[in-house]
Parts: C-alpha cells; structure tokens; sequence
C-alpha cells in the first residue's frame, strides 16, 4: 500500500502542474456576480449553477437548497469506501459577497478578476471564494488522483452569509440531510505577512440589535418648554451608553468582552416642532453567557437613570435580531487537524489559535453540534472594502493544505 506521504505528493504535483487551471477557475468565480443587499435581496443562482457543473464530473453526489427564489445553496458529498463507521468532512465556504460599494473607489473593475503583482483583484477574492476555488481544487486533484477515501468530504457551498445565514446555511442545517463529524471554515488561516502567525479560528462573539424608542411631547419650537423634546432624552441615554463599560469575566476563547454601540438615530418630524418622538439602534456583540435580556435589562437601566435626571417618559426596548456566540474547544479533534496540517507546512511558524470579534455562519454549524475550527485558506486584503484582493500564492498553498486535511482525516 502507498503511504500517505508519497499520496500527498502525488495530490501536490498534479495541483503544481494545474496551477494555470486552478487560477482560471478561480477567476471565473469572480466573474459571477453575487452580491447579498440584504433583507433577502441576492442572488446565487448562477454561481451555484456553476460550482455544481464543476463538481458532478468528478463524481460528487450534489444538493441544491432554495428556501427562496434565487437563493441556493450546493452541498455535494465525495463518498468514501467505509460510509457507514467513517469520518465525514465538512468544508466549507460562501457563495455571497458583499456589494461592491462605489466603482470609483475601485483600481481594477471588481469583476474583471485582473491578475496583477502575483495577486488576483476583485470583489469576493478573499471573502470567500478563495475558500470555493480552494475546496474544489483540492477535491479535484485528490479525485484525478485515484486516491480512495474512507470516510466522506462534504462542502458546503451556502448562500447569504453576508446577512446571517438564514437563507443560506441555516436552511441546508435545517433539512437534517447533511452531518458531517467535524468542518473546516475556510475563510482565512495564511496572513499576508510571511512572519504573522497562521490563524486557527476558534470561535465568535455574537450580536443583538436593539431598538430603543422614546416618546416626548410635541409643542410649538416657540413654547418649547410645553414640550418634552424626545432627542434631548436620546442625547443624554446615548452619551450614557457611550461611558457604559459592562464588567464581565474575559471568556477563555471569545476575545472582545461586551461591547455595545449606538450606530442609528432618528428623531423629529418637523422644522418647528418639538420632537416627540426619536428612535436609536444599538449593536452590541458579546461573549457567550450574555443574552438579550441581559442586554435589554442594562438599556432599561440606563433609561431609568436619565429618568432621574429629567423627570418621567415613556420608552420601548425591542429585541430585532441577534446571533449566539459561539466556540469550539481546543481539546476537539479538528482544532488539532488544522494545526497538524499548519505544522506539516511550516513547522517553524507561529499559530494563532482564537476566536474572533466579529460573528459568522460559523454559529449555525456549532450549534447544529458540528465542531468548526477557521482555518487553511488565504486571508487576503480589503475585505468588505473596495479593492479586495487575494495573493495568489497563498491561495495555491491553501488547495494543498485542504487536501492534506482530507488526507489526514478521511484518507
Ligand atoms: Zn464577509
């Protein structure tokens, strides 16, 4: 039998040798557009069309999952030889970008996938279809080198995680048709800097957003002092939440403790009345352990206190979204996978394992009870921004890693 080594190899030289090809593909996912508005406006029709029509040739069992028009998602599944008692892999990545934002801002058109100083240019490059050209390519060059799998590879190619993931991951989880024992989240891991640390992601803070109304009494600008001007009492809870520090134990994986912001305020209805009403949202992102009654109880506190100040007012706190934090421990067997593979590649480097600020599609998985590690794909630059770009060498890296993964763990 050939060892794992010279299979490795044998996966390394054909992606060295298709390296022209794997770029190509990569280029041609940046050419689709799929950009998420929100609110339910996106469309990833085309682009899961695509990923499918590159996949069913090399043999992989596929799904698709529309919980809304145009929104799909494409789960496909390499089945090994040992399904029933084998490991089931789970890669995954996202088939949504964020909107491109305003052309001027951009050097290269963002979806003309221009190659330029080793880098490809474009919107999504790095968030996240490097992980999409990444995850087929490794399968791709594992598949055409007759390699046979135990266990199964499962990716998970899901719409709207630039909005939550409802119409996207949450629907694919939801079927119940797709377990895997463990998933790598290939949305970053190999830094920009050669000296930076890899990244092995291990978890999120989560988020609630609130709205806070508050309603004064309208009197004519000229009598003010009949009125009850609901952005005064805005002013003075914001300023209050702007000092607010909330005490809380630092969690041992979540970094960022609580954090809450007022990001949107909308008071007044005309030139010369006195506002009667006016309405703040807050976002706040937290660690595990906090939930919207916490944060709910502390905005009411708040309101209390500047009812102190200036005598009474009628207020309504309501919850409109939030997303659990989330986290996997270091002690699960993917956390140790990753680094494995992080080692086999530079065993001199540094590797950052940790959760993150911001929240992700990640949550959903690690509920479902599927452990989630970050990891084994190419961070690139100027996410979310204009300009967005990806090295191409990491990228090309990051193929061999995923494959070394699907070695590791199902090989
Ligand atoms: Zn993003």
């Amino acid at each position: 039998m050939e060892n794992v080594s010279d299979t490795k190899d044998r996966i390394y030289k054909l992606s060295d040798q298709h390296q022209k090809d794997s770029l190509e593909f990569f280029r041609k996912l940046i050419k689709i557009q799929s950009e998420n508005y929100g609110n339910g406006k996106g469309n990833e029709k085309d682009i899961a069309n695509f990923v499918c029509d590159a996949l069913r040739p090399l043999g992989l069992k596929g799904r698709f999952y529309e919980p809304a028009e145009n929104r799909l998602s494409y789960v496909a599944q390499l089945e090994g030889s040992a399904i029933s008692k084998s490991t089931n892999l789970a890669l995954y990545s996202h088939l949504d970008t964020v909107p491109v934002g305003n052309l001027d801002d951009w050097t290269h058109p963002p979806f003309a996938a221009v190659i330029s100083e080793g880098r490809l240019h474009g919107r999504g490059t790095a968030d996240n279809k490097q992980g999409i050209a990444s995850n087929i390519s490794a399968i791709k060059y594992l598949v055409e080198s007759g390699v046979e799998l135990k266990g199964n590879v499962t990716l998970l190619l899901v719409a709207d995680e630039e909005n939550g993931g409802n119409l996207g991951l949450a629907s694919v989880l939801k079927s119940g048709d797709v377990k895997p024992s463990y998933c790598c989240y290939t949305h970053n891991g190999i830094p920009e800097d050669e000296l930076a640390p890899f990244f092995l992601g291990l978890g999120h803070r989560g988020l609630i957003w609130v709205k806070v109304s508050i309603k004064g009494k309208a009197a004519h600008s000229s009598r003010k002092e009949e009125g009850l001007n609901a952005i005064y009492l805005m002013s003075k809870f914001v300023q209050r939440i702007e000092e607010l520090r909330v005490p809380v134990n630092p969690h041992h994986v979540v970094p960022g403790g609580i954090t809450i912001s007022v990001n949107m305020i909308n008071g007044g209805k005309k030139n010369n009345v006195v506002a009667d009403t006016c309405d703040a949202i807050i976002d706040c992102r937290h660690i595990p352990g906090f939930t919207s009654a916490d944060l709910v109880g502390i905005v009411n506190d708040n309101l209390d206190r500047v009812r102190v100040e200036t005598g009474n007012f009628t207020s309504e706190v309501t919850v409109i979204s939030e997303a659990e934090s989330t986290f996997v421990e270091q002690t699960e067997p993917i956390v140790s996978e990753v680094e494995r593979v992080y080692r086999e590649f530079n065993p001199k480097r540094i590797i950052n394992k940790a959760g993150h600020k911001a929240t992700s599609d990640s949550r959903w998985l690690l509920k479902s009870g599927i452990p989630t590690a970050f990891g084994l794909a190419a961070e690139g630059k100027n996410l979310h921004g204009p300009n967005e770009s990806v090295n191409i060498e990491h990228f090309l890296e990051s193929i061999k890693m995923q494959a070394s993964l699907i070695i590791n763990t199902v090989g």
